[in-house]
């Protein structure tokens, strides 16, 4: 896929090409009215990113024209976020408040040029004369002023003389524009309030239109990017630069599509009607989508600025799906971060057979074996499992520890349950095992099988933590008001254990608890007698099977997509690979989906198939071998050394190709191949399982099999063509599975006439 540059940036590149500009430069210009949030993000990433990208340099600009709403807070909270996200801003944060001489200035040429005058109607009336997109508006009578009388208005308005709403200072354009933004816009307002910064030295207020351009001038910049709403607001802002003749480089205005993501909200005044009314702990709750509340909750930066670079930039607004943002920190934390043991909801096991104590030396990284690092995992005769890691009534298909099926200790030992303990009211309070002393990971004599391994934690070592798991602000997918918050957003857990290593590393490590998710501690609320731990993100979405309700009904996936419930969307590599998969080699979706997203079978598949790149029946067998046999036998094999090679993957695929062996035996021999490592053809010759396709040696067979059925025989001529397959099916066991179904087949039809 051949990445195609965004239209800032082609455009940026063709005003340093033509020489219109030397140097970029970019701004970001918050309000500081609130916390900033990940649709900030995504402007910080563009407006940061140009300008690294092509030497030039970005500022941040507090947006502070509005006096009663910023505050010195907010600006701290702004410049948290851009360093925490990786950007230096360029010199010393700039304030449009620090412009405000200047900008006095300029509008008193305006008025000087008879470009704006003093308004003096009521709000009502101005509304009304401003027409409607279909009529124009009526300009006010007070237009008629003189630049003398104007001048003398606007001083004195400065000086304080008049109330709120008194009078306003408007741009002379065009009472008829089809814009509605240019029928004499406002320039400036009465508000007799002080400022956090310029204190009470002002009584009047630029507005958005009149100081924002400006300032962009008066910093230099080259390209003023904001979201679309600000789109009929370009033509204002192209006006007072052009009206004021102001000297080249000038800055133009580009506009992007804002962010919005499902489940939550990204406005500063509806994040501040929840902070305010305590519906969350404040702007940095873990649940809120501000940069504060992602980072506490411990996403990453790298993160943040990936899904930025994911999302793209475009000029059509729409929404992400909140899935988007998880994938991006699942897909930065699961490479790097070490994955431990944690047990969630604690049940008691006494190993009665074990004495003493130990410490297991147990990897942090066991997928990604040449990832180095490990700890201490204490073991002794009293542990604790998750309560839903053991079932005394088992239902079909569970693979951890029952009364009846013995489990692995992850990184330990297996155990067998020998009594389960109940308390007065039936509640299982206590196992008791005996564990299989030959059975420790990696050094298993004891020829036990289990069917999956189970975390745990030492009773004396452990410690208790709190554990605060998330989930999706908003219950609704597009929220209209705090009535669809989502109720059960923050679940507490109180009496959850982890291992001491995890207490001992760095406040600001990141780990996987196995099977439980990505957890981070709590920088704010954790303490040392009492350590929290926040849980960033699941480990796989489980969003997405909730969300399809009968009254939606889900659209037919396109193949891309999901296949098993996996609906995580790839990120670039596994795309190309699953694209290479389906589109060069033929392999159907689903067995595509299940090597493009895991690395390791991926490189196996690729291996064993060597230089094959079209669309091969070899390319098919091999697949479907990986994806199934191979992909089964690493996860039973718990991370024990594969004997396995893609050489000998490779040769089983080429005898069931060549009709050496069939499919059936093929896996019979996997089997064989996988335990011990062993070379198939010698395997298939040593067992005497080459297929037979030799029909002399086959015809024999059929008619037996046929003259024992008179029955079938009979119906079968009597037009039930159905039992076709039944004579076959006979014949394939006859010779235990070693014929060549499509040579049987064929021969079978002709026998039986
Ligand atoms: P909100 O409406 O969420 O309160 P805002 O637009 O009032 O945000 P500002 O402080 O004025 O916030 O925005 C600073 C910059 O960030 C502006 O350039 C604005 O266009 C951009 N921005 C704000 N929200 C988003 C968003 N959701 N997606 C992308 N950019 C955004
Ligand atoms: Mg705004």
């Amino acid at each position: 896929m051949k990445k195609t540059k965004d239209f800032l940036r082609t455009r940026v590149e063709d005003d340093l090409a033509s020489g219109k500009y030397e140097t970029i430069i970019t701004r970001f210009p918050p309000e500081p009215n609130g916390f900033p949030h990940i649709g900030h993000a995504k402007s910080i990433y563009i407006n940061f990113g140009i300008a690294h990208d092509y030497n030039g340099r970005c500022n941040l600009r507090m947006d502070d024209t509005n006096p009663t709403t910023e505050d010195p807070r907010y600006v701290e909270a702004l410049k948290d976020a851009v360093t925490w996200l990786g950007y230096r801003w360029d010199g010393d944060v700039r304030y449009t408040s620090d412009y405000f001489d200047r900008l006095y200035d300029y509008a008193v040429e305006l008025i000087g040029m008879g470009k704006a005058y003093i308004d003096s109607v009521d709000e009502e009336t101005m509304r009304l004369n401003r027409g409607t997109v279909t009529e124009a508006g009526v300009r006010s009578a007070y237009a008629e002023r003189s630049i003398v009388e104007n001048l003398d208005l606007f001083a004195r308005m400065k000086a304080g003389e008049f109330a709120d709403g008194e009078h306003v200072l408007r741009a002379r354009i065009d009472m008829a524009a089809a814009n509605m933004k240019m029928r004499d816009p406002l320039l400036y307002r009465i508000r007799n309030v002080a400022h956090y910064r310029a204190g009470d030295a002002w009584h009047i207020y630029p507005m958005y239109d009149f100081a924002h351009c400006l300032s962009d001038y008066i910093e230099g910049v080259t390209h003023s990017i904001c979201t679309l709403e600000f789109e009929n607001n370009r033509d204002v802002y192209d006006w007072i630069i052009d009206a004021l003749g102001l000297e080249p480089p000038r800055p133009y205005q580009y506009e992007f599509a804002r962010l919005s993501i499902n489940y939550t909200i990204m406005s500063k005044r509806k994040l501040l009607e929840l902070v305010d009314t305590h519906k969350v702990s404040g702007w940095d709750d873990p649940r809120l989508p501000t940069i504060a509340g992602l980072r506490r909750r411990g996403y990453t930066p790298e993160a943040v600025r990936k899904f930025c670079e994911q999302i793209g930039i475009s000029k059509a607004n729409s929404t992400v799906d909140v899935s988007q943002l998880e994938f991006a920190i699942r897909d930065d934390l699961n490479p790097k971060v070490p994955r431990v043991m944690c047990v969630l909801d604690p049940l008691k096991v006494t190993i009665t057979n074990y004495e003493g104590s130990e410490e297991i030396d147990a990897p942090y990284y066991p997928h990604d074996v040449p990832k180095e690092g490990s700890r201490k995992l204490p073991f002794s005769r009293e542990i604790y499992i998750d309560r839903g890691d053991f079932s005394e009534h088992p239902p079909q298909g569970y693979y951890r520890l029952t009364p009846n099926q013995p489990v692995r200790l992850k990184h330990a030992y297996i155990i067998t349950c020998d009594e389960v303990i109940h308390d007065a009211s039936g509640n299982i309070t206590e196992i008791k095992a005996h564990y299989h002393p030959d059975s420790r990971s990696g050094a298993d004599t004891s020829g036990i099988r289990v069917k999956s391994a189970i975390q745990w934690v030492d009773a004396i070592a452990s410690r208790p933590i709190e554990v605060r798991l998330y989930d999706r602000l908003y219950a609704s997918e597009v929220p209209q008001s705090m009535d669809d918050l989502n109720p059960d957003s923050l679940r507490v857990i109180s009496g959850a254990l982890i291992e001491p290593a995890v207490i001992a590393e760095k406040p600001d490590v990141r780990f996987q608890f196995e099977r439980e998710g990505y957890f981070y501690r709590d920088p704010i609320d954790s303490m040392d007698t009492k350590p929290i731990f926040n849980r960033i993100v699941t480990l796989k979405d489980s969003w997405s099977k909730k969300r399809q309700t009968p009254t939606q009904p889900s659209k037919p996936q396109p193949k891309k997509e999901q296949v098993d419930g996996e609906v995580t969307p790839m990120n670039r590599e596994e795309e190309a690979r699953f694209n290479h998969y389906t589109d060069s080699l033929g392999l159907g979706s689903e067995v595509a989906n299940t090597l493009a997203r895991d690395s390791k079978l991926a490189s196996f598949f690729e291996t064993a198939l060597g230089e094959v790149v079209a669309a091969t029946e070899r390319a098919k067998i091999t697949a479907n071998i990986v994806a199934n046999d191979v992909a089964r036998h690493i996860k039973l094999s718990e991370g024990a050394p594969l004997l396995l090679t893609p050489t000998h993957v490779a040769q089983l695929a080429r005898m069931v190709e060549e009709a050496t062996i069939s499919s059936k035996i093929a896996k019979e021999i996997f089997e064989v191949m996988a335990a011990q490592g062993r070379d198939p053809e010698q395997i298939v010759a040593e067992k005497g399982l080459r297929q037979i396709s030799d029909p002399a040696e086959i015809i024999p067979i059929i008619d037996a099999v046929i003259a024992a059925h008179p029955d079938n025989l009979a119906k079968y001529h009597g037009g039930n063509t159905r039992l076709l397959g039944f004579f076959v099916g006979q014949v394939l066991k006859a010779t235990g599975g070693k014929a060549n179904p499509k040579v049987v087949n064929q021969l079978v039809q002709e026998r039986l006439g």
